[in-house]
């Protein structure tokens, strides 16, 4: 196992480890095996870290010093660009990520945690002389304990997400991290905990789950949440949140459309389809899970990618050679294949099959084959709702309108892809498409300095960009009479 400061992975509370004493084992699904123990968080554990973030927030030093606050979030991001490749090995061995989707998600760290930095320093308020002698000022103020809830298909580059604009805000935070990473999450710890400078109990770091995540949840003391998971989880939180009137941001599930035009440059889409199915092995909620194509190309587009997708060499991230890691664990392969055996009960029809590896050496492991089905009524189960896998529906059309129609009838609405030379129908059809992100003739880029976030039920509010403060601060009107007023 990579070097982490603990053989038990711990939680980080008030500047040290801690250890609830209740051990779980972590395992390796790409083979069953166990790779380390965990403690995993209760009720306790989440209000003493909650305590210590109080604390801390009480103690003017950290929400009062932005420089300070900057300081501290460069050091971190040069801490986690050290320790990269540390990551990537956990990632990959605890997560099932291939090492270069692994470098992916690490690569997001620093880069998040600097803009933040940045962010700390030129976030700013407004004033203005209202009339003759009136001055009014809005200032920003951190909004206190934020409780981040972070999911396990990225639980670096999610957990950071949050925790930098937490911080570059003033707030102090609890994190609380997935059981399926705890091992990932003890170096995570490692790096925000041990960053010099830190003041403890400014970021506090626990593995847990729904019953730890619930104490952040309802806790009077915590008023912010940003929550990163499903949809139904999303709404769950909302409604227990609101008995305190918490502000919370929802970063949710999605199901992204990939359009493909008729003057789509094939050669050139297929493999960033591909990508879109099979990074972190569909578990990504920007996965392209829904190919909608015009009529005129479907035909080639079915036989090419059908052969793109057999080809994938599913396999452990420990094999340079593999293009896709496993699924999360065993039930989720189950789940997944589930959901594929209703689809093709219900008519979708099998151009690849896909589905579990049940012989040779991979057997042992949460290995899923890509799947494409092809389906001709939007209203199915398995195009309406995330499958969280690497299952693709394909779907064609005749008109740009009937593309949009397909693609916006959905609940979610995180992001979408449209593939066309065309110089004018792309943006056309991106400003009708209820989408928090689209990319044209690309997928999934994403940059600190642009809003993320969802449209519908993929989510309420941003992360990056400069919106991504607003999870964090109060805004402030304070009205002044300075005595300009001119002399008599
Ligand atoms: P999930 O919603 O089941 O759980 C997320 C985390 O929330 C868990 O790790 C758990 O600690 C916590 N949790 C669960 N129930 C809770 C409750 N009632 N109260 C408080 N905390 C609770 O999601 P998951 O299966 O871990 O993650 C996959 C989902 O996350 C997918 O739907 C995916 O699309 C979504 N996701 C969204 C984004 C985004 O940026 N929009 C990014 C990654 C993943």
């Amino acid at each position: 196992m990579a070097a982490t400061a603990t053989s038990v992975a711990k939680h980080w509370i008030d500047g040290g480890w801690a250890d609830s004493g209740a051990h779980r084992d972590s395992a390796n699904p790409a083979t069953g095996e166990v790779i380390g123990s965990y403690a995993m968080a209760g009720p306790a554990d989440a209000q003493a870290a909650i305590d210590a973030a109080k604390r801390a927030f009480a103690d003017p030093t950290w929400r009062t010093d932005r420089r300070l606050r900057a300081r501290v979030l460069n050091r971190m991001a040069d801490r986690f660009e050290e320790r990269t490749e540390d990551l990537v090995e956990l990632l990959g061995r605890e997560n099932g990520k291939t090492h270069d989707q692994g470098r992916l998600e690490v690569a997001f760290a620093p880069e998040t945690l600097r803009f933040n930095a940045a962010l700390a320093l030129t976030d700013t308020g407004t004033n203005s002389q209202v009339t003759d002698g009136e001055l009014s000022l809005v200032v920003r103020q951190p909004a206190g304990v934020a409780g981040i809830i972070a999911p396990w298909n990225s639980p670096v580059a999610l957990g950071i997400r949050s925790l930098a604009p937490a911080l570059a805000a003033g707030c102090t935070a609890v994190m609380n991290l997935p059981w399926q990473t705890a091992q990932t999450n003890s170096l995570i710890a490692e790096l925000v905990g041990g960053t010099p400078e830190l003041p403890a109990g400014v970021a506090n770091t626990i593995t847990g789950g729904h019953v730890s995540g619930d104490v952040l949840v309802r806790s009077p003391d915590v008023p912010t949440i940003s929550f990163t998971g499903s949809t139904a989880t999303g709404k769950q939180i909302s409604a227990a949140a609101s008995d305190h009137l918490k502000r919370v941001g929802l970063e949710l599930g999605g199901k992204t459309p990939l359009i493909l035009f008729e003057d789509a440059d094939v050669d050139q889409a297929l493999p960033i389809v591909v990508s879109a199915l099979i990074v972190f092995s569909g578990q990504f909620c920007m996965t392209g899970s829904r190919l909608l194509v015009h009529e005129r190309i479907a035909n080639r587009v079915r036989t090419e990618l059908a052969a793109l997708l057999r080809a994938v060499k599913v396999g452990p991230a420990s094999d340079p050679a593999s293009e896709m890691g496993p699924i999360i664990d065993k039930p989720n392969v189950k789940r997944i294949d589930a959901i594929v055996e209703d689809a093709i009960a219900a008519g979708a029809k099998a151009i690849v099959r896909g589905g579990p590896v049940t012989e040779g050496p991979l057997a042992a492991g949460a290995f899923y084959r890509p799947a494409l089905l092809e389906v001709h009524d939007n209203s199915m189960p398995i195009v309406q709702d995330e499958v969280f896998g690497p299952v693709l529906t394909m779907q064609t059309f005749a008109t740009e309108a009937e593309a949009v129609a397909l693609a916006n009838d959905s609940q979610y609405g995180l992001s979408a892809s449209v593939f066309s030379r065309d110089a004018d129908l792309p943006l056309r059809v991106a400003l009708a498409l209820e989408s928090g992100s689209v990319w044209v003739n690309d997928w999934a880029k994403l940059h600190d300095q642009f809003e993320e976030g969802g449209f519908k039920g993929s989510g309420v509010g941003r992360m990056r960009g400069f919106a991504v403060i607003d999870d964090f601060i109060e805004y402030k009107h304070i009205r002044l009479l300075p005595g300009s007023t001119p002399a008599a």
